[in-house]
């Protein structure tokens, strides 16, 4: 049994971008009164506690949660009454606009025919995350899985954004997504910055996502020491959750 549990978002709670179902809330509430349980992904805050955190039953330990939102580049708590930050990896305003930047020159010497946005293309999330999606941030599932397939049109991307931002790491998430982030900043310091919190190590944690191979956005954990398990459905993560729940 591990001795805390990170779960990546989308595609293994929850479809993209998609309310947590009733079943997995159940699971994941029985789980906070077990062990802590934190929750990683590129989307803001604002996101995790539409998709998440309101959707959990009353009954959660919440004191057991931890939200690691913008790709691990902040950690929140529960403090009792709020998600409190405990600590956050911030863009400066230079930073934000040259990733800004970066992203429309490799539209224009890409001469890429985007399709009309849902909500926003480009997306500052908490000043810590420049955050492009091809059909919008609001884009329904049929739309994200129509445009970029195979990946090819963000993987010509990066290799544009990359050298024009020296500082940065730049990651395809999602299905249509570019993730910009200060170096460093990752899915796996956010798993570091949480064990520490804990007083655990990186062995002591359990990774769970649904993109644990080479490009994917799970990728990084698959170098450090914290397990592993790799998920390719939702129905698969509920299935790891009874096992766990049953030790
Ligand atoms: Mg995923």
């Amino acid at each position: 049994m591990p001795r805390a549990i990170i779960f990546d978002l989308d595609g293994t709670l929850t479809a993209s971008k998609a309310a947590l179902e009733t079943s997995m809330g159940a699971l994941l509430a029985k789980l906070s009164h077990q062990i802590p349980i934190a929750i990683t992904s590129g989307a803001s805050l604002t996101q995790f506690k539409e998709q998440v955190v309101a959707r959990l039953p009353a009954d959660a330990e919440l004191q057991n949660v931890y939200l690691l939102p913008t790709s691990g580049a902040a950690l929140y708590f529960w403090n009792g009454s709020d998600w409190q930050s405990a600590y956050q990896e911030t863009l400066t305003e230079v930073q934000m606009a040259g990733a800004e930047r970066a992203i429309e020159k490799a539209i224009a010497e890409l001469k890429m025919d985007l399709p009309p946005a849902y909500g926003a293309r480009v997306e500052r999330r908490q000043d810590t995350q420049v955050a492009f999606s091809g059909v919008g941030q609001r884009a329904p599932i049929a739309e994200k899985q129509k445009w970029d397939p195979d990946q090819k049109k963000r993987r010509t991307m990066v290799e544009i954004i990359k050298p024009e931002l020296p500082w940065a790491e730049v990651k395809m998430g999602g299905m249509t997504t570019i993730d910009i982030t200060r170096k460093g900043i990752d899915k796996l310091y956010g798993a570091t910055k949480l064990a520490e919190r804990l007083g655990l190590t990186l062995t002591d944690l359990l990774y769970v996502g649904d993109a644990l191979y080479p490009g994917g956005n799970d990728e990084v954990m698959l170098g450090s020491s914290a397990k592993v398990e790799a998920v390719t459905s939702l129905a698969d993560t509920k299935k790891l959750i009874e096992s766990l729940l049953s030790h």
